[in-house]
């Protein structure tokens, strides 16, 4: 016989949607500092212990959340971004469906402190999967730092599939520079087990961003790609065709600021170095696409790293020609008279 259908509780839902929403410590980690990000930060560390799995502490000296809005900020689809979809269009902000902190929390120990510039205190709040266990008025630097501990520690199916913790550190590492990369003007610290791993000084120069994070090779083999057309503005970095990794991991495209993930931008950087790399070897590229958020939907997955473009092979285009010209140009002139 079928059972009665009744609506799941609030718990559950967000249990559920932590399944899309946090894939692991690594989706935590990100989610995080996009909202250090979204919150005007100019100064980001992050800590974690054990590859996030019992320990992720982010610190910022962003806007803070208002002592009125502190519990608010981790209801499901509670968010101070958007109102309605078609603010989509406008949005250039990270974060957009109020729903990280509520599915990060239901499935963690929080504790939060926060602080807006124009508060003489701030508050501190203490969770346990998604129920506040203590809140009170403290004293504290302008910003916000949220602790995560214990993930999944309540979700024993999902903690039977965590990955070692070497490997989410690995995923940790990725992330973190690719997030440090796409914001040059933030000064990014990142501590792994008290070790530091790196530092940005958020000078906004991202040759140096790029030479704080890889390695010194690179940023003496670097190309400036600079391009317009159509209301689209491409800049940044790629590699000389010398220099090459063995995966696509440093093939970064940053649409508005946000990493994004994709089959067609990776055809439109590769065919832009066809032949003039070994085979099965890949080029590093940081390129900054600005365009107008109208032009594309970012609403397409949870994680947001997927994206569809309204004119694809406008952006394909610009890509290409503006890497395969720069590579043309590269090997004409010396790499120190370009650059002046
Ligand atoms: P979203 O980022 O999609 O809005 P989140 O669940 O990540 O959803 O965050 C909910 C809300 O909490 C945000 O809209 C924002 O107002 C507030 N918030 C979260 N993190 C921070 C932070 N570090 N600084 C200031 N406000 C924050
Ligand atoms: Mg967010």
């Amino acid at each position: 016989m079928q059972k009665a259908i009744k609506l799941l509780d609030n718990l559950t839902i967000n249990k559920i949607a932590a399944g899309e929403v946090v894939e692991g410590p690594q989706s935590v980690v990100k989610e995080l500092i996009e909202n250090a990000i979204d919150a005007g930060a100019t100064n980001i560390v992050v800590e974690i212990k054990e590859g996030g799995q019992k320990f992720i502490r982010v610190t910022d000296n962003g806007a803070g959340i208002y002592e009125e809005d502190v519990a608010a900020a981790f209801m499901r689809h509670a968010t101070s971004k958007i109102q309605y979809l078609e603010d989509l269009n406008a949005v250039l902000t990270l974060g957009f469906r109020g729903e990280a902190l509520a599915s990060i929390a239901a499935v963690s120990q929080i504790q939060m402190v926060t602080k807006p510039r124009d508060q003489l205190h701030g508050i501190s709040i203490d969770m346990v999967a998604g129920n506040i266990t203590n809140k009170k008025q403290v004293g504290c630097p302008d910003g916000t730092t949220i602790i995560i501990k214990n993930l999944f520690f309540n979700t024993p199916a999902r903690l039977k599939f965590m990955k070692t913790p070497q490997s989410d550190t690995t995923k940790i590492g990725e992330i973190m520079s690719r997030l440090a990369l796409s914001q040059p003007h933030i000064a990014f610290k990142y501590i792994n087990n008290n070790n530091i791993m790196f530092t940005t000084s958020g000078a906004n120069h991202l040759d140096q961003t790029i030479l704080s994070i890889l390695d010194k090779e690179l940023f003496k083999s670097l190309i400036p790609i600079k391009a317009e057309k159509q209301d689209m503005a491409l800049e940044g970095y790629i590699s000389q065709p010398t220099y090459v990794r063995g995966n696509r991991n440093y093939e970064i495209v940053f649409v508005n600021g946000r990493y994004i993930k994709s089959k067609f931008l990776y055809r439109s950087i590769e065919e832009a170095y066809k032949e003039k790399l070994p085979i099965n070897k890949f080029p590093v590229c940081i390129l900054n696409l600005k365009i107008h958020p109208s032009f594309i939907d970012i609403n397409v997955h949870p994680t947001k790293t997927e994206i569809k473009f309204h004119k694809e092979e406008v952006v394909y285009d610009l890509i290409y020609h503006s890497i395969s010209s720069s590579l043309v140009k590269s090997t004409l002139v010396p790499k120190l008279l370009l650059q002046n």
